[in-house]
């Protein structure tokens, strides 16, 4: 038995649903989204659990009900009486969708200050994933530890894999934001960065650009994703290759395009793939995911469960 663990927040999301006073209640975010895809992607010969912190209310009750409905490992979900969940508000207008959140003093933000339970978590785990908004949400001193846990599990051979995912508003600086990212990378073996993020926050010129700059903080590998422009993986060795993201058949939601595409990568990458062939499994989940309203398509991944 294989296991990946995927570490983050997970939030209630409430989402209009055009009819006065009736909405939806939902659970997502970024590193959720990718353990959700890979659940439905990897066979039954792979655990994938969720590690964040949750409350002991009800709502927290929920969203463990909700991961373990959907095949999620929750062993290693902590549990902390005076929290309780993030959340989010979707509202429509013109077909547009707008975020309200609620997480500044969510649970999730303490999901790492016990790190020797973060350390027995990944205890005979092969993959740990985690993102820049994992790394956001925690306080500094528990930055640096989650960090520590994290090269400790690489230095043992397991494989860190990360998503950079900029989101400037979670951190105390663009700058702050930057440093720990960097420091982020140097632990994790494959980053999984977007390139309109990259250039935006760090000035990239070019994917490659953005692949070296992490290779140079000590990443051995990374994958750059663009939207629906070539995907670009620079392996262990140096060598760059660009692969073709296929035409969508129609763009509905890009929501949770960078998380399934990570998820379908990883998926195949596990299970034999090289990273070529990852690159095209993880655009064509992705491609199918933005076809669909949501962060968690299930047409997207109907006929592929393993
Ligand atoms: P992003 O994080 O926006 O760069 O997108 C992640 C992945 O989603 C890309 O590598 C593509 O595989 C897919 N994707 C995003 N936007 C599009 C699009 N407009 N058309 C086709 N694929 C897309």
């Amino acid at each position: 038995m294989a296991r990946i663990v995927a570490i983050g927040e997970c939030m209630g999301e409430l989402s209009e649903t055009g009819e006065p006073g009736v909405l939806t209640m939902g659970f997502a975010g970024d590193t959720l989204n990718t353990a959700w895809y890979l659940r439905r992607s990897l066979g039954m010969d792979w655990d994938v659990d969720y590690l964040t912190a949750i409350g002991t209310d009800l709502l927290s009750d929920r969203l463990l009900d909700f991961l373990s409905g959907e095949g999620i490992g929750t062993g290693h979900v902590r549990r902390l009486s005076d929290k309780t969940i993030g959340l989010y508000y979707i509202s429509l207008k013109d077909g547009e969708r707008s975020f309200t959140y609620w997480r500044n003093d969510s649970a999730a933000r303490r999901l790492a200050s016990d790190p020797a339970a973060i350390a027995k978590a990944l205890e005979g785990a092969d993959v740990a994933y985690w993102s820049g908004i994992t790394l956001a949400i925690l306080s500094p001193t528990d930055r640096a530890a989650l960090l520590e846990v994290l090269s400790q599990f690489a230095g043992r051979g397991g494989k860190v894999v990360f998503d950079p995912n900029l989101r400037p508003r979670l951190w105390e600086s663009a700058d702050t934001m930057r440093g720990w990212i960097h420091r982020a990378a140097a632990v994790s073996g494959l980053c999984l960065p977007s390139f309109d993020d990259e250039a935006t926050h760090f000035g990239d010129a070019s994917p490659v650009e953005t692949a070296e700059r992490y290779r140079s903080q000590g990443t051995a590998r990374v994958v750059v994703k663009n939207g629906p422009g070539d995907v670009t993986i620079v392996d262990a060795i140096g060598a760059v290759a660009t692969v073709p993201v296929p035409a969508a058949a129609a763009v509905v939601d890009t929501t949770a395009a960078g998380d399934s595409f990570n998820a379908g990568y990883l998926a195949a990458e596990l299970t034999g793939a090289s990273m070529r062939e990852a690159a095209q499994a993880g655009a064509l989940l992705a491609g199918k995911v933005i076809g669909a309203r949501g962060a968690l398509v299930l047409q997207a991944v109907q006929g592929h469960e393993g």
